[in-house]
């Protein structure tokens, strides 16, 4: 009999005691994800042959009691902006709409190689520009805490197959918030690593100096084996490093019969201000105050310049995405419009064509801000202004991690939104983020997780904030405020 709740534990004992095998496993998800998927829309392809065909290969291994790997027979999904080979990979859009990964991004690879089962591909906003899975080209993911209202994007397909038990765990990225504001909003937990902690190569590129590949699950402790398998120095990207994560959890001098039981903990006070919901606010302090009666020492800081970290945010991941977005030209990649009437005057028609039809709204308004932003006369003003900007708030965390270890904030100002409620407002929109973005801009490590429900029965998330290549003590602290969630 298969069990529900799993956790990556519960299935490598399972499949160790022969409770079940792994293609019975995957048969079971697939089965959820074939009843559950049609409400929620978190699956843009679903990959029963290659997941069965993974299931199997465990199954032998285990036959010929072989040691079971990390990850083994545990189903999981991919964001699709991230290539599993022979997959489609469409980064939801249009421009990509028939693109078959030829090659898996070193993530997949590294998941893969240590068990999982793929199950398929999630729905995200298109090329990971957005905050409510809305500007998908497929049509919008539903948040399974209530249908009418959003997941939270971008990662909102890979957030919302996890809240729904459709997997155990998925890969999403994250460049402004787009693993944290969804976890959130579903009541999961969700990892954004240090830039540089996870190889980058075979995502597709929105933010190149701000994104990465994290980690959704459940529970901290899948988070934390799944953000250990996929962590790690990769000569494709070269921005990823070599550097060892300290093991040791506890801050020097300040243990407590052996346990870490007094983290300082700062709380940043321009993150509990104006437009912060009521609800978020309370929830977040009361999982503040239970640390502090188990020990945590708890101390106001200060990181002046957050107030800047949404304009800057907007400027740098826009120019950064013009440039990325270059390539989808209809010759090199993506998209050919059909309508010869519209097109072969010249290249640049030809170019007009293809990315008019192939890209949507809200990408094309980022193409156009970040194109602005770094064109001759402008960009002395905005793009190096904001670098500028990006590096005092960097040196506000430098200094905040100075006086405190780890500091804790609210995810997102708001619980999930209604579906359309801010979709012709882009900036309503964009301070869905107000809380992430910085993190991004510094390259530090954050984890959301739920501490709690607000009236209406949607989750409320908090987020951890640690300096670079702290992971480890953020797993830690979180595990002390860790709760379930009662749906
Ligand atoms: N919501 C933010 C944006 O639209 C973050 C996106 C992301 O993290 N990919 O840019």
């Amino acid at each position: 009999m298969i069990k529900d709740n799993f956790t990556i534990k519960k299935i490598q004992e399972g499949l160790k005691c022969k409770d079940f095998s792994a293609v019975e496993l995957a048969k079971k998800y697939l089965k959820v994800i074939e009843e559950k998927d049609k409400d929620i829309h978190a699956f843009l392809e679903v990959s029963e042959n290659m997941a069965l065909k993974q299931a199997q290969e465990v199954d032998e291994k285990i036959a010929k009691q072989e040691k079971l790997t990390l990850l083994a027979g545990v189903p999981c999904s991919v964001k699709d902006a991230i290539m599993v080979e022979g997959l489609k990979c469409t980064a939801g859009s249009k421009m990509l709409k028939n693109y078959k990964a030829v090659y898996s991004a070193t993530s997949v690879k590294k998941i893969v190689e240590q068990g999982a089962l793929i199950l398929g591909k999630t729905n995200l906003d298109e090329f990971a520009m957005g905050s409510s899975t809305e500007h998908s080209a497929f049509g919008p993911t539903k948040n399974p805490w209530d249908l009418t209202r959003v997941p939270g994007g971008t990662s909102g397909g890979s957030v919302a197959s996890v809240s729904a038990g459709e997997n155990i765990f998925s890969l999403g990225s994250d460049t402004g918030g787009s693993i944290r504001q969804p976890a959130s909003f579903c009541g999961v937990v969700g990892l954004k690593p240090t830039y540089g902690a996870v190889s980058r190569y075979g995502l597709i590129a929105h933010g190149s100096s701000l994104e990465q590949i994290g980690a959704i699950a459940n529970n901290v402790e899948d988070c934390q084996t799944v953000f250990n398998t996929i962590k790690g120095k990769d000569e494709k990207d070269a921005t990823s490093v070599a550097l060892s994560f300290p093991t040791t959890n506890l801050p020097t001098g300040r243990q407590v019969a052996g346990r870490t039981t007094n983290y300082k903990i700062g709380i940043p006070r321009e993150y509990f201000g104006e437009g912060l919901d009521e609800e978020v606010k309370e929830s977040v302090l009361k999982a503040v105050k239970g640390l502090e009666e188990q020990g945590c020492q708890v101390k106001e800081v200060s990181l002046p310049h957050a107030v800047y970290a949404l304009a800057c945010y907007y400027i740098i991941s826009t120019s950064e995405a013009s440039a990325n977005l270059a390539r989808y030209d209809g010759v090199r990649y993506g998209h050919r419009a059909k309508s010869q009437k519209q097109k072969a005057n010249s290249l640049l028609e030809d170019y007009i064509a293809d990315r008019s039809e192939g890209f949507g709204s809200e990408v094309k308004r980022r193409i156009i801000l970040g194109t602005f932003c770094l064109s001759s006369g402008y960009y002395d003003a905005y793009y190096q202004k904001a670098q500028k900007v990006r590096e005092l708030i960097k040196q506000d965390f430098a200094l905040a991690f100075e006086k405190v270890d780890l500091l804790i904030t609210p995810t997102s100002p708001f619980c999930a939104f209604k579906l359309g409620e801010k979709l012709d407002d882009p900036l309503q929109m964009y301070l869905a983020d107000i809380y992430t973005v910085s993190i991004n801009l510094a390259g530090l490590p954050a984890l959301s997780m739920p501490c709690g429900l607000n009236k209406e029965k949607l989750p409320i998330g908090l987020q951890i904030i640690g300096p670079h290549f702290t992971e480890n003590k953020i797993f830690d602290l979180a595990k002390k405020t860790e709760i379930t969630l009662e749906k």
